[in-house]
């Protein structure tokens, strides 16, 4: 990557095939490009985004890849990947209640299914198959709620007893005299995990690519709107930058930039964690999670354990989390999984998630014309991070909603027309 082949307006065109590999190996792999170019912002842009994660990125390069906009910026404060995206537990999935949300995160999950192809950057996607264990009655009838609502809209999901969640996880424990004892499973096949940096870096490349700026180190900290209340531009730590149109995808961070422009958003902000164990043998040949224990968990490809916990209860900026929440975790870990139970984690982290009082993303316009949103993913936004940005970028480019987003409205808590994914999933990874 220190080697960089930049060429003005475009990014470095390098494709990673084969060949490349064999040729640029012949030469000491001292060739290869910069994989994306780091340039001064502009003074102007068609269209800015707020937040250089996952989604934003996605947004940036189907604006330019499907909508043909060229004069785009990404802005972050912090380093492109550098928030959520680069914290979550990788879970990708589709099974959610709703038809509005199996629709959103079904786009999502066939866009996975060729990012690799699409992005010609190995995201490793996954298919490993995500289980969610049933521990109560009530667990009971809302997973197999689900299976017959994902059913019916074709989506995979199916049922499973104990005995055959244990022969598809053999390392579960589906003891009796445990806390909360495994009855049952629901399991999504298609789903799995991807690499969450590689996604960031396929998309920043791909992005880059098309000759879209993506800016690090410049924080937003104010909005400039016009006389009429239009928004005309962007104040940042690296200056003024004029545009008509700002989408804003700042994850934990969102009420805060839309306040610059007067918008009060329905989100709560809180800790997320998450933790990995030292790096072992494969163990765990799929991605378990528990709800009513509030622990997730999988193994990467380096070996490690990584295991997902719940919220903190106290919303917050802090980005670490609290120490019990973490311990509960592992306590629910080492009674479901007692293979693990003399490992050691290696480091924890947290993330800011931003959750909505439906549990359903935001996407679309807002009162500010020239303003649009892209947030609420709360806990489970990674899996949506190709559809998320797909979407988005036909609202930011067109000034219209696409027709799968169109039910994720700001309004809808006004109208009272809820997604409301809360009721049906205590923790919705
Ligand atoms: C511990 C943890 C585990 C998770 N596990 C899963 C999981 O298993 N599966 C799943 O689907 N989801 C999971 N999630 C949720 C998922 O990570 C997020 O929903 C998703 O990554 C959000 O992506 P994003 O691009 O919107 O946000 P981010 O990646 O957070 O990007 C937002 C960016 O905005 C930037 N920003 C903020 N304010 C400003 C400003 N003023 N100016 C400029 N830039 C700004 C930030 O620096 C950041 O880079 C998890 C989250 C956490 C924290």
């Amino acid at each position: 990557m220190a080697h960089a082949a930049h060429r003005s307006g475009e990014g470095p065109s390098l494709k990673f095939s084969a060949l490349s590999v064999f040729f640029q190996g012949l030469r000491g792999n001292r060739d290869w490009p910069a994989q994306w170019r780091s340039p001064a912002p502009k003074s102007a842009y068609d269209a800015i985004i707020v937040g250089a994660g996952g989604h934003g990125l996605a947004t940036a390069y189907y604006m330019a890849k499907e909508h043909g906009m060229r004069n785009i910026a990404v802005l972050d404060k912090g380093w492109l990947g550098g928030g959520n995206t680069g914290r979550n537990t990788t879970i990708v999935r589709s099974n959610y209640l709703w038809e509005e949300s199996a629709r959103i995160y079904e786009h999502a999950m066939r866009l996975w299914q060729d990012l690799s192809h699409e992005l010609n950057y190995n995201v490793m996607y996954s298919p490993r198959g995500v289980m969610m264990l049933a521990h109560n009655h009530h667990d009971v009838q809302v997973f197999k709620r689900h299976v017959h609502a994902n059913r019916l809209a074709g989506i995979d999901n199916e049922w499973l007893t104990a005995e055959e969640a244990k022969a598809f996880c053999p390392l579960l424990n589906i003891g009796r005299d445990i806390r909360y004892p495994v009855i049952g499973a629901a399991l999504q096949r298609r789903g799995g995990t991807a690499r969450h940096d590689a996604v960031a870096w396929g998309y920043a490349r791909g992005a880059d690519r098309y000759g879209v700026d993506i800016i690090e180190n410049c924080e937003v900290v104010g909005i400039r709107r016009d006389a009429g209340g239009a928004v005309a531009g962007v104040e940042t730590t690296r200056g003024f930058i004029a545009t008509r149109r700002i989408g804003v995808v700042a994850a934990g961070h969102t009420s805060v930039v839309m306040a610059m422009a007067g918008v009060r958003m329905p989100l709560e902000s809180y800790p997320l964690q998450a933790l990995v164990s030292e790096p072992v043998k494969p163990m765990l040949n799929c991605v378990v999670m528990s709800n009513t224990v509030h622990a997730y968990m999988s193994q990467s490809d380096k070996g490690e354990l990584v295991i997902g916990a719940g919220t903190d209860a106290y919303t917050s900026y802090s980005q670490t989390g609290g120490l019990h929440i973490t311990l509960q975790t592992l306590d629910a870990i080492c009674e479901l999984f007692p293979a693990v139970r003399r490992m050691r984690m290696l480091r924890n982290w947290g993330g800011i998630v931003d959750v909505t009082p439906d549990r359903s993303p935001i996407i679309g316009k807002t009162p500010t014309p020239g303003l649009f949103v892209n947030c609420g993913w709360g806990t489970g936004g990674f899996k949506a991070t190709p559809g998320s940005g797909h979407v988005f970028a036909h609202t930011v480019a067109t000034g219209e909603p696409h027709p799968i987003a169109a039910p994720f409205t700001l309004d809808r808590f006004r109208t009272g027309r809820l997604i409301d994914e809360a009721a049906a999933a205590a923790v919705a990874h």
